[in-house]
């Protein structure tokens, strides 16, 4: 089967033997052949045909080096082995991706594979997938030495928020992915080796060769910097434009600015103001009840004198209490009723954790409705947040703080935090841009006034708690019509 790109030598030992859609190169070690990727299965004849259209030999494939687990990458690699006896390798963290086989071998970052004339390092470089590998080599031709680079991944579409959520992956890979960009600036590469065709624009080079072009077009050492450049610049802009499309405008504990807050009149207000996320409070009553009550005690909301904490009433004497705001009054709930009524909804769910020991139900609850792609769960205390994420590692958690320091980017990035949730004074543009960047998806709290709840729109933020979810809802209809 012939290809859609004419099989062509990149530089020196290395050439190129796949489709427009999905790159593979070979390169000849002068001791058997390396493949590096291989496309999709039913392209994997077109890769053993371009490899004797160049002279070589399918049998001759010793190694093959896979930059990730995508099927694009590696679904053909059961062809190639069947053909070949070649050795697999590529780093374990890409193992959910494969189908129908696993590596022979793990790579490690830093990892130098040798063949032949060749030696290639291997640098684990996450972001696009958890294992995506980024690999160097040297290379001769007319007695100069290249450096061959590939980048092994860097499609967007994969740390987007409905992919993520739909393979329940973090948005920490944000942060991998910026991180990995910045480590590659760090490599010298005067032959960019496309991981997709259009990467370093496979195609026309090798028409351009066939026609007799003067000099390699493949040498171009601006290149890899270039696109490096390119593929940061894209990642700002889907980050940036999804804070506008991904927003989740929560009602906080309901519309509470007008209703009795944490009741089923607040969070349907909150709903029919068109809030798309409504935020409520998690406690436990002395008889092990889990109700949505904010405050320690009911005094505040719902009348003076009532100082017992809520752990000391049972959910019977709960009952007979009344939340008020104005003229509105209604019951106390218990969660379990609030997630019968809500939790089908196509709403975010922003859970706060307001006591110690009921981290464990809650994560049942949550499991048990089937949210767990639509809740986060939060708490101002981190070990409430740590304990939930060791009891249910699938839930996103996120953690209610003042300010934005680097110790507590540094234990949420270890424990696998997705949201970072700074109260609203503190934001500011490069703060949410540097959270960003770390890969936390960013809420605001303590929004008490309109100009806060402005800022922290203008500044990028993913999202906030809002007593008053009308008017942030006619705010940002307001940008958009501007816009
Ligand atoms: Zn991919």
């Amino acid at each position: 089967m012939l290809s859609d790109i004419r099989p062509c030598k990149l530089a020196g030992n290395c050439y190129f033997v796949g489709t427009y859609k999905a790159s593979s190169h070979m390169i000849d070690t002068g001791d058997g052949l390396i493949l590096i990727d291989v496309g999709y299965r039913e392209t994997a004849d077109v890769v053993i045909d371009s490899l004797s259209i160049l002279g070589y030999d399918v049998k001759d494939v010793k190694i093959i080096l896979l930059s990730h687990g995508h099927g694009d990458h590696s679904d053909g690699v059961p062809g190639i082995v069947a053909r070949s006896g070649a050795k697999v390798y590529m780093f374990e963290q890409d193992n959910r991706y494969l189908k129908g086989f696993l590596p022979d071998v793990y790579l490690h970052d830093g990892d130098v594979i040798k063949l032949g004339n060749t030696e290639i390092l291997c640098l684990h470089t996450p972001g696009h997938t958890e294992g995506t590998a980024s690999y160097f080599f040297y290379t001769e031709e007319n007695g100069k030495k290249l450096r061959v680079g590939t980048y092994g991944g860097a499609g967007h579409k994969q740390v987007m928020k409905p992919f993520l959520d739909k393979y329940g992956l973090t948005y920490l890979q944000r942060g991998m992915f910026y991180r990995s960009i910045e480590r590659l600036r760090g490599e010298h590469v005067d032959v960019f080796m496309g991981n997709h065709s259009w990467h370093n624009k496979t195609r026309e080079k090798s028409e351009m060769i066939a026609a007799g072009c003067e000099g390699n077009p493949f040498i171009d050492e601006t290149l890899w910097g270039k696109f490096l450049d390119a593929t940061e610049a894209h990642l700002d802009k889907v980050i940036a434009d999804e804070t506008v499309s991904e927003f989740v405008t929560y009602a906080h504990r309901g519309a509470s600015e007008y209703c009795p807050e944490n009741t089923m009149l607040s969070f349907y207000t909150g709903v029919y103001m068109g809030a798309n996320g409504i935020e409520t409070d998690v406690r436990r009553t002395k008889d092990g009840v889990l109700v949505l009550f904010h405050d320690k005690t009911p005094e505040r909301v719902c009348g003076e004198g009532l100082t017992r904490e809520i752990s000391d009433y049972t959910w019977e004497e709960l009952r007979e209490l009344n939340v008020v705001k104005g003229e509105l009054s209604d019951k106390i709930i218990r969660f379990d009723d609030f997630l019968e009524h809500f939790a089908h909804r196509d709403l975010t769910f922003a859970i706060e954790l307001k006591a110690a020991g009921i981290e464990g139900e809650v994560a049942e609850l949550i499991r048990k409705y089937d949210m767990v792609k639509k809740a986060v769960v939060t708490s101002f205390q981190i070990d409430y947040i740590r304990n939930i994420k060791a009891y249910a590692p699938e839930l996103r958690v996120g953690l209610l703080t003042k300010e934005i320091n680097d110790e507590t980017v540094a234990d949420l990035v270890a424990m696998r935090a997705d949201e970072y949730c700074p109260q609203a004074k503190y934001v500011t543009k490069e703060q949410v841009t540097r959270l960003h960047r770390e890969g936390f998806r960013v809420r605001a709290w303590g929004v008490t006034n309109e100009e806060l709840m402005r800022n922290a729109v203008d500044c990028g933020c993913d999202g906030m708690t809002v007593n008053f979810p009308d008017k942030l809802v006619a705010y940002r209809k307001e940008r958009v019509t501007k816009a």
